[in-house]
């Protein structure tokens, strides 16, 4: 697929539309937020474990300190200003101009503009003139929002160095999912905005393990991201039916 066509513009503006909400606690995005410590120790758990025994000049028990890491579809900033916050250098990339508006301003605000910046570019793209030049990339609640995920896939491959690892976070597409991700959080409990999510788009673990390995990685660690709207508490576990991460290493 051509690098320029495989953006959804409707689902970019979606994104763009509630920018304003994105340093919001309570707000649209309140969601992401409450997952994010969850998500950030996940992803340094497998750094670590990634780059343990690995003869290179990046250390594993650093976990992310030190590290150089690509955000790919950063919104507004959320994970990527949590990374920056352990320590490593930071690049965030999305293609929606509000999104990277907002998270500027707020690295700005957070003094962490030395370490954390933005660029409006497709990654397809941003991979062809940095190959091979990043630690960790992360793409995380993405996949699901583009026409080809496994072409993202590939290019975030084609950044990471030899060794690197890539953490990637998606929703299953299983019955569960539907009455969960869609029925439940979009309709129901109202965590998320209608029309945030096309299940149709939504990616098995087998398919994104497909894209994966199409792309050259090898498979590091799968978790599920679970969610008691009673409790309103947040956890990992093995169960990978709605949420889910997975964690991929650039062979040396
Ligand atoms: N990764 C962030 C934000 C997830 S929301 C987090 O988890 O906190 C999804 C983001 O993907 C939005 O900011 C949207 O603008 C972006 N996006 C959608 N399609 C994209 C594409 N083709 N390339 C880059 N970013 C895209």
């Amino acid at each position: 697929m051509n690098t320029a066509t495989n953006v959804d513009p409707s689902e970019v503006d979606k994104f763009n539309k509630l920018a304003h909400e994105w340093w919001d606690n309570t707000g649209a995005f309140a969601t992401l937020h409450q997952i994010n410590p969850l998500r950030l120790n996940w992803i340094e758990q497998n750094v670590k474990r990634g780059y343990q025994g690995i003869d290179t000049d990046k250390t594993a028990e650093t976990g992310l300190t030190g590290k150089k890491i690509l955000d790919v579809g950063c919104g507004g900033g959320i994970l990527a200003e949590s990374m920056a916050r352990r320590g490593a250098d930071v690049t965030g990339i999305d293609l929606g101009a509000e999104n990277l508006k907002a998270a500027s301003v707020h690295a700005e605000q957070s003094g962490l503009s030395q370490t954390l910046r933005y660029q409006h570019i497709p990654v397809e793209t941003f991979a062809a003139t940095h190959s091979g030049q990043f630690d960790v990339v992360t793409c995380m609640e993405m996949l699901e929002h583009v026409p080809d995920p496994s072409a993202i896939v590939d290019a975030c491959f084609e950044l990471l160095a030899p060794g690197g690892v890539c953490v990637l976070s998606t929703i299953n597409r299983s019955p569960k999912s539907y009455l969960f991700a869609i029925i439940g959080a979009e309709y129901v409990l109202r965590l998320l905005d209608r029309g945030t999510h096309d299940y149709a788009k939504f990616i098995t673990p087998a398919e994104l393990d497909k894209m994966a390995q199409n792309a050259g990685f090898a498979r590091q660690d799968i978790i599920g991201l679970h969610y008691n709207p009673l409790t309103k508490r947040y956890w990992l576990a093995q169960n990978v039916d709605v949420n889910y991460m997975l964690a991929v290493q650039r062979p040396l």
